[in-house]
Order: structure tokens, then C-alpha cells, then sequence
């Protein structure tokens, strides 16, 4: 499916020292395919290749239109390859069919809309014209606010939708006229070989855009600490942004962070049990709760908290198939390494330790001997101040905490480190909007958990710096100048 070879500097290539790895099928755990395994030596030619293709190369000057073509060159073949993408991300990310319209489609659909977005975006923005007494006497000041591109870019996306994670780096990236080197999550090498490929389709100058793939951290820290990088992305988690602010520090790099989460879902009204329940139940099989902006902890009334959960349970029970993500029927998948399974335990454990009733899951299903699968796992009766309240789970795990009235909601939902998500259902969507305002997170969802292609998404608190997402994304690709001049 793909040459499984990297690129650096316009040509595909092995790792200096020919080296591999085995990338498993977290379904199966056979091997899907081998990924380059690259030196640090390798990563410090591609942060070359890119950095003289800013400084140098035609890219950073290239035209709107330039732009907008290679992204839509790539959006084609992206089109055109999109059943092989789809088969790679169901291999090597365990992405069940239900999570194919964020892991296949929208992908498709950004890069088309950043080839829109360059077409009219404001680069230059005309200042006021202004008189001032200079020291030959009055003058006319004209400026412009100029937006350059940031310069070279560290890419360090993460495996859990690993192309739309990828494209929301990579478009903004190329639509501002930046030159990037992308560092793929060790656990989704090969389906960003792939996006390479289709890069290549564009016929950018070589430099501009380069991907090194390998197992091990020293990559990542190469990357990060070299001088001849401008701004780090990081999708990730905040034990890992955490270095990267500091790894940064050398040379003041920009940086922006898409980290962790531990969301809210509130239902405020306590009729609509059955349909609420099986919304509320998402993250207990989407993507198997893999998602950083999942509602994991579901607030409900206390005097419908019984009946609520009894209808999770249901849902999760009876309707809910756990297998092959390659069944389209199948929901609930397996989550990506037998390491992150454990850790999952581990907060099971410790949900279990710490005083919260599990409702139902909480094991390995017994039909399913091979594959990092996991129960759909729901507690109730949950207080906030526990670990599996506290602390990002990213497995198929939901926490179900009652409240009394909409300020204890509030306060449930603020009382986190973490600020990414969150979401309200209501009936009275004037009282969701009013609490959402009180919430101090970077997105709420009322009634959909859709995010807007132009708003910006990103984190309050530890989960994140920056935002992404239309001209948020923009700002986050460029540099602010001013030129002004004497009229
Ligand atoms: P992680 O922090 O384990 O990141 C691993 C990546 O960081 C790898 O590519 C690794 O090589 C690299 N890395 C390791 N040490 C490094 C260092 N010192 N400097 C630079 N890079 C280094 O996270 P993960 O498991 O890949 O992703 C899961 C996390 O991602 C979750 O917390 C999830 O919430 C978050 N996430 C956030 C968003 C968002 O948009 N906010 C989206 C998806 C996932």
C-alpha cells in the first residue's frame, strides 16, 4: 500500500542505517507492514532540506494560487487513494467504519477548504494612513501588517486519527508558504507514508515538505531542540508539550500545542433518558475512546443518574458489537498497543479501588483472544476528585458523575486541569449557550459535537497552546510584520 520509504529532501529514502520496525495490526497483532526506523542523523538532514527550502527555495514566495493548487493536487489524490486509506487506517490505527467520516472524509474536505481559505485569506492588511511630525517636518506614515510565514516546521502529529491530524498541520502549513518536517507518532508511521506519497503528487520544490519515521524519542528531541526549527505543532500529551515548551527555550521557538483532555458531557433535562444514554455512551466505543475532546465524564441529574446509567447499560450491552474493525457493523474497536490496554487496567483498577460502582465492562471480551480489545466500560456514581475523574484515560471508559443543579455542573465541569471539550444537551438552548459561556474550555458543543471548519479548536489550561482550525490556523502558521513607509 505504500513504498514504506521516507522522504527527505525531494527523494524517497531507507534510514541511514537501513533499519526497521514492525508497525502491528492492534486488530490481529500481525505486522501490517515494516516503517523506516530513522537515526537522528536522518532527522537533521530533513530540518536541512527544509530550512533551505525556506531560505532559498520559491516556496515561502510562491502565489495564492500556487498554493491552493498543491493543496487541491493533494485533496485529489487523496480522493483518488481513498479506499487505500481507508484499508490503512482500519490496519494500523483499528479505525472501525463508524469513525471514518472524521478518519477518511473530512480530511478530503479541509484541504479543499484551505485551497479556499489561501484564495482570499488577508496576508496584507493596509494601517490607517497617519500625519506625524518627523524630523524634517509633517509627514504622511503609510503601513501594512504583513503576515510572513513562520518559517520551518516541526510536525509532530499523534496515531489516534493520524491523517486528520496530519492535514490539519499540512494544510495550514503549505497555505501560509511554511516549509515542514514531519516526525509521524511511532504507532502511525506507514499511513503517513502514505499522505507522503500523495504530497508528492503536488510537485512541491523539494524541502518543503518531509517526513522521517522511526520508533524512538531522539527523533522527536532532534527535532524539537534543533535551532534551525521556527515553531513546533504538537498534537499530543501534556507530559510530552511539557518538554517541548522546554526543549523550545533554546531558541525561542513558537509553539502550539493540541494536548489532552478530560471533557464533559451535560444533560440538563431529565426527560429524553434513551436517546441522551446512547449519545452519552460514545466515548465507551468511538474510536475506543480515543479521541482527546471526548465527553468522558457524563454529568447528569442526580434524581435520573439511576436511570440513565441502566439505559448506558443497555445501549453498551445490547447494541454495542466489539471486533474486527474491518466489519462495518463493528463499533467498538481495539485500542492501538497491548502497553496502552494495561494502562487502561490500571485505571479501571483504580476506579474500582477508589470507590465508583462499575455499571458494566470493565475486562477483556472473552471471544476475542488476539487483538488489544477492551469491554465497553461505563462507571457511575463517580466523584470528580477520583483518577478516573481526574486524569485522561484515552480507552473505552466513561465516568458518570451526578449533580444537583447547573452550578454544580459548572463547577464539576471547571474542577480540571484540563479545558479542551465539552458538550451540553438541552432543550433550552439559552440556558446551555449561558452555561457554556461559564465553561472554561476551548470548544462546546450544544445538541451536535460538531466543530465549525472555520472555528478555532484548542485548549483552555494544560490542554493546549494555540488554536487551530480556518484563519486560527493561519495566524498559527505566520509571523506578524510591520512595514510602514513615508508617503
Ligand atoms: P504522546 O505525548 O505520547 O506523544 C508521542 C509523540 O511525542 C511521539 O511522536 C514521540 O516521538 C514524541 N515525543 C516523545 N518525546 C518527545 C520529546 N521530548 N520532544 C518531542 N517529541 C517527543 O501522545 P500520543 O500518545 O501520541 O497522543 C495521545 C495524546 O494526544 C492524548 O493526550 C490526546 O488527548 C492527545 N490528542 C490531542 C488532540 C488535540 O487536538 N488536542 C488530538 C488528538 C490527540
Amino acid at each position: 500500500m505504500t513504498t514504506g520509504k521516507m522522504l527527505i529532501d525531494g527523494e524517497w529514502v531507507d534510514a541511514s542505517n537501513g533499519a526497521t520496525y514492525t508497525v502491528p495490526n492492534p486488530a490481529t497483532e500481525e505486522p501490517v507492514g515494516r516503517a523506516p526506523d530513522a537515526t537522528a542523523d536522518d532527522m537533521r538532514r530533513a530540518i536541512g532540506a527544509a530550512r533551505r527550502a525556506f531560505d532559498d527555495g520559491p516556496w515561502p514566495r510562491s502565489s495564492r494560487d500556487e498554493r491552493a493548487r498543491a493543496l487541491l493536487r493533494i485533496a485529489d489524490a487523496m480522493e483518488r487513494r481513498k479506499e487505500d486509506m481507508r484499508q490503512l487506517l482500519i490496519a494500523e490505527a483499528g479505525a472501525t467504519w463508524v469513525t471514518h467520516p472524521m478518519q477518511v472524509d473530512s480530511p478530503i474536505e479541509h484541504l479543499r477548504h484551505w485551497a479556499d481559505i489561501v484564495r482570499s485569506y488577508q496576508f496584507e492588511e493596509m494601517l490607517p494612513a497617519r500625519a506625524s511630525q518627523g524630523p524634517l517636518g509633517p509627514q504622511m506614515n503609510c503601513g501594512v501588517v504583513y503576515r510572513q510565514p513562520v518559517g520551518v516546521c516541526a510536525m509532530i502529529p499523534t496515531w489516534n486519527f493520524p491523517v486528520y491530524v496530519t492535514v490539519q498541520k499540512l494544510g495550514p502549513g503549505l497555505a501560509t508558504g511554511c516549509t515542514m518536517v514531519f516526525k509521524p507518532s511511532p504507532w502511525g508511521p506507514l499511513i503517513n507514508l502514505f499522505i507522503a506519497e500523495l504530497v508528492a503528487e503536488a510537485d512541491l520544490p523539494p524541502g518543503v515538505v518531509n517526513f522521517v519515521t522511526g520508533q524512538g524519542n531522539d527523533i522527536a528531541e532532534a527535532l524539537v531542540s534543533d535551532p534551525r526549527v521556527d515553531k513546533v505543532s504538537f498534537t499530543g500529551s501534556v507530559a510530552t508539550g511539557r518538554k517541548i515548551i522546554q526543549a523550545s527555550a533554546s531558541n525561542l521557538k513558537r509553539v502550539f500545542l493540541e494536548l489532552g483532555g478530560k471533557s464533559v458531557g451535560i444533560y440538563l433535562d431529565s426527560d429524553g433518558i434513551e436517546m441522551n444514554a446512547m449519545v452519552a455512551s460514545g466515548p465507551a466505543m468511538f474510536h475506543a475512546g480515543q479521541g482527546c475532546a471526548m465527553a468522558t465524564r457524563v454529568l447528569v441529574q442526580k434524581d435520573v443518574h439511576d436511570r440513565f446509567v441502566e439505559n448506558m447499560v443497555g445501549f453498551v450491552q445490547n447494541m454495542v458489537k466489539v471486533g474486527d474493525p474491518a466489519d462495518p457493523a463493528t463499533m467498538l474497536g481495539p485500542v492501538i498497543r497491548e502497553e496502552r490496554r494495561q494502562k487502561i487496567e490500571e485505571y479501571i483498577g483504580a476506579g474500582k479501588a477508589e470507590g465508583a460502582t462499575l455499571a458494566t465492562g470493565g475486562g477483556r471480551p472473552k471471544d476475542l483472544q488476539r487483538g488489544y480489545f477492551l469491554e465497553p466500560t461505563i462507571f457511575c456514581n463517580v466523584r470528580n476528585d477520583i483518577r478516573i475523574a481526574r486524569e485522561e484515560i484515552f480507552g473505552p471508559v466513561v465516568s458518570v458523575i451526578p449533580f444537583a443543579d447547573d452550578e454544580e455542573a459548572i463547577r464539576i465541569a471547571n474542577d480540571s486541569t484540563y479545558g479542551l471539550g465539552g458538550a451540553i444537551y438541552a432543550r433550552d438552548t439559552t440556558r446551555a449557550v449561558e452555561m457554556a459561556k461559564r465553561i472554561r474550555t476551548g470548544v462546546v458543543w450544544i445538541n451536535n459535537g460538531i466543530n465549525m471548519f472555520d472555528g478555532p479548536f484548542g485548549g483552555f489550561k494544560e490542554s493546549g497552546i494555540g488554536r487551530e482550525g480556518g484563519r486560527w490556523s493561519m495566524e498559527e502558521y505566520t509571523e506578524v510584520q510591520q512595514i510602514t513607509w513615508r508617503a
